[in-house]
């Protein structure tokens, strides 16, 4: 039976990477700081511990796996990273769990470990423009991301494939590009846009309204996380070591982007824009790398992703309303 670790198996991606290497018939060990927070975790075997303790990630990095996926770190939306706030802690805990993770991974033999980076790596003098941002894999230097998350990620980038280059480990490097679904963060004050705006629509009665932090013409791309999540293992199986982006080309500004959640919603709402912290002005997955190499590409429309996570946030302010 293969063998798989997923470091960070109580948030939203690993806990649903999980459950897809469980349905492929992995022995999964699930390591975290919690248990998954909406459903019981299908782990096998859950560590739950402190990754930037190196003795722990020795203790739970005890075997050779045949897999290995890197997902813990302190991360969150727009209003965890971008308000400058949580700068140190973010870079002090990633870059710890990282440091810890790769050495005891080296210690025991591990070859094949995936790390999540971000799309935040990339400078933002090339996100200025809404309407045409660049994310090509080598426009990432000079470097000059616009957050201390997107700085500790470029920096762990560069820690994996120093450690492909000196001890031979098969790292696979890719960036995130803003990624969605249900069983995510979606009230905790770590919850990304998709989540936001699901949330605030199902709370609004029908003719109200809802705010915006902007103007709303800044752009992104979402990418449904089933898809994140086949996009990850092809490249993963693969044998190339990255950097790639993975994520959506389809680029909405963050009014379009709340409009469809009103129409899955049937709910006509005004927005109300308000200052709050933006992040880049625009910025898309450029994902012509990773089609070439890999020969996949994603399919899944964010309004078909949207249709299933709303449903999943209207029931959760529900049930909250009725606690
Ligand atoms: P998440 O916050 O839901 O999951 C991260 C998990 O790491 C959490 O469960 C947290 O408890 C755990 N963790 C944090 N510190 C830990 C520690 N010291 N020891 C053990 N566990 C610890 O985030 P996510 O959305 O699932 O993201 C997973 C990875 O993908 C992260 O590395 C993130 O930076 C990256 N990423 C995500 C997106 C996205 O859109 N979700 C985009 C770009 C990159």
């Amino acid at each position: 039976m293969k063998t798989a670790l997923v470091c960070g198996a109580g948030g939203f991606i690993g806990s649903h990477m999980v459950k897809r290497l469980k349905r492929e018939g992995f022995w999964v060990r699930g390591v975290d700081l919690k248990f998954p927070e909406f459903a019981e975790t299908q782990a096998d075997d859950f560590a739950q511990g402190d990754l930037r303790d190196a003795h722990f990630c020795s203790h739970v990095i005890d075997r050779r796996f045949d897999e290995i996926y890197q997902f813990a770190a302190d991360m969150g939306g727009a209003g965890y990273l971008f308000t400058g706030d949580n700068d140190a802690d973010v870079m002090h805990n990633s870059a710890m769990i990282n440091l810890n993770v790769l050495e005891a991974c080296r210690k025991r033999n591990n070859k094949r470990i995936f790390y999540s980076s971000s799309a935040c790596v990339y400078p933002e003098y090339n996100q200025e423009d809404p309407g045409d941002p660049t994310t090509a894999e080598d426009t990432v230097y000079p470097a000059q991301p616009d957050s201390d998350y997107g700085w500790e990620k470029l920096f762990s980038e560069r820690l994996y494939l120093a450690y492909h280059r000196n001890h031979n480990m098969e790292v696979r490097v890719a960036r995130y590009h803003n990624i969605f679904g249900p069983e995510g963060s979606w009230n905790d004050g770590k919850e990304k846009a998709p989540a936001a705006f699901c949330r605030k629509i199902a709370e609004a009665e029908d003719g109200g309204e809802i705010e915006m932090w902007g103007d709303g013409l800044q752009t992104r791309s979402f990418m449904f996380v089933d898809e994140c999540l086949e996009a990850t293992v092809r490249f993963v199986r693969s044998d190339w070591a990255g950097p790639v982006n993975i994520g959506s080309e389809e680029m909405v500004s963050i009014n379009e982007l709340a409009q469809m959640v009103m129409d899955i919603a049937g709910k006509q709402l005004s927005i109300k824009h308000i200052p709050g912290p933006l992040g880049v002005r625009g910025r898309n997955s450029d994902n012509n790398l990773y089609e070439k190499i890999l020969g996949w590409r994603a399919s899944v429309s964010l309004r078909k992703g949207l249709e299933v996570t709303y449903p999943w946030i209207e029931a959760q302010v529900k049930s909250l309303a009725e606690q």
